[in-house]
């Protein structure tokens, strides 16, 4: 089958279009034909690699995807050829005391499709049931595929870690990232107060506007630190969102009030800083960190999406034999939305 895969670590040049052998399924998993997938910026950490990631070579890239079920293996039931399901990038092992308390994201054996194991840019991919989620029939699969990662990620940072309440009001650093944009509707679903976004671009911020956010602050035009001071009365916000971290986590932390929590599921600006720890002890603060989430939360924010009620962003639909042009796109950050590749037969 066709898919889009590197066979070593290192640059962009090394991912290539190519053909590699369909996937084999164990007795709990279906083969799925993928009809759309979906990129995150993780997909070019991976590349990249890390010391302790030992991948299979050659590695299939992509860790969101859906479809349609094409053979399911022996011990499968409730699920049968020709289901349309989206799947839950969190592999778990269902057994471990984390899996069985309903928390699976925190599962000893925790992995990620298109990170630990082969992703979704192909014409098949091998998936445990445990993964799925069939979809309603109006739901399309290029939502299914756009949301999945993002807007888990960001309803288990807000709504399961967090608890965040009707009424408060938060901040939100970064406009066009997938977990952002998914960050500022489930805020507006939960009932926020105030919802403030930084950004960069205006179209960006324009974007942030239309999904919900109330005050937007272009942190080329300003200072947002002192913007949001200014536009909180001087009191900071309930919650801070800071997937950015080492150049932003100063500011965001200062924009809490007083009991404020920043929540955090990523870096894009690098892992390592210092905090001014007068700041934690002294305004009662919490930071709050999670990766992904567990099934239940997949569940929750894939059925408001499938109703309508939240939107996944997309910012252009490709064909899988572009894959490697994809990438180069993601990574020079001019992106407003998920990339999909949404068709396999070219
Ligand atoms: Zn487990």
């Amino acid at each position: 089958m066709k898919a889009v895969v590197f066979h070593e670590h290192g640059s962009l040049d090394n991912v290539v279009y190519a053909d590699v052998p369909e996937p084999e399924i164990g007795p709990e998993m279906a083969l799925i034909e993928v009809k759309a997938a979906a990129l995150n910026r993780l997909d070019l950490w991976v590349l990249a690699g890390w010391p302790g990631l030992n991948l299979k070579m050659p590695h299939i890239i992509g860790s969101d995807g859906a479809g349609v079920i094409a053979a399911v293996g022996q011990r499968v039931s409730g699920f049968t050829v020709g289901d349309r399901v989206a799947v839950n990038p969190t592999l778990s092992c269902g057994q471990c005391d984390f899996c069985l308390a309903g928390r699976d994201n925190m599962c000893r054996r925790f992995a990620l499709f298109g990170e630990h194991v082969d992703g979704f840019l192909a014409e098949y991919a091998a998936v445990p049931v445990r993964n799925l989620l069939k979809m309603p029939d109006n739901a399309g699969f290029v939502t299914a595929a756009a949301a999945s990662l993002v807007f888990v990620t960001a309803w288990h940072s807000l709504i399961t870690r967090a608890k965040f309440q009707v009424g408060e009001s938060i901040l939100i650093v970064g406009a066009g990232g997938g977990v952002n944009t998914a960050a500022i509707q489930v805020a507006r679903l939960a009932g926020a107060g105030q919802i403030y976004v930084v950004g960069s671009s205006a179209a960006k911020l324009a974007l942030a506007r239309e999904l919900g956010a109330d005050v937007t602050i272009n942190r080329n035009e300003v200072d947002w630190g002192k913007a949001i001071f200014k536009a909180t009365n001087r009191e900071g916000v309930d919650v801070a969102v800071d997937n950015v971290g080492a150049a932003t986590y100063q500011k965001s932390l200062r924009a809490l009030k007083r009991g404020g929590r920043l929540l955090t599921v990523g870096n894009t600006s690098g892992p390592k800083f210092e905090i001014d720890n007068r700041l934690l002890f002294g305004k009662h603060l919490s930071i709050i960190g999670s990766t992904m989430g567990a099934i239940r939360d997949y569940e929750q924010v894939m059925g408001l999406l499938f109703d309508g009620r939240l939107r996944a962003i997309v910012d252009s639909e490709h064909p899988l034999s572009h894959g490697p042009s994809i990438l180069r796109k993601l990574d020079s950050g001019d992106v407003s939305g998920k990339l999909v590749v949404s068709d396999f037969k070219r």
